[in-house]
């Protein structure tokens, strides 16, 4: 299981500061936007689930 972001994605910035590991702020096409990196997404898991939780456009989810 890998987490992903959808187009929802408002830059915010909480994702990367609850899972640094996994997530990380990028400007892609003039917008600030979160991507996922490559990590040990089973050993994050905990905290992955909290980025899902404090997204607050529901963003994140479990591919
Ligand atoms: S918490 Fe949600 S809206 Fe904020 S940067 Fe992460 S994915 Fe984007």
């Amino acid at each position: 299981m890998k987490p992903i972001v959808n187009d929802s994605c408002i830059g915010c910035g909480t994702c990367e500061a609850v899972c640094p590991e996994v997530f990380k702020m990028e400007d892609k096409d003039d917008r600030i936007i979160a991507v996922v990196q490559k990590a040990d997404y089973k050993t994050n898991k905990d905290k992955v689930d909290e980025a899902i939780t404090a997204c607050p456009v529901q963003a994140i989810s479990w591919e």
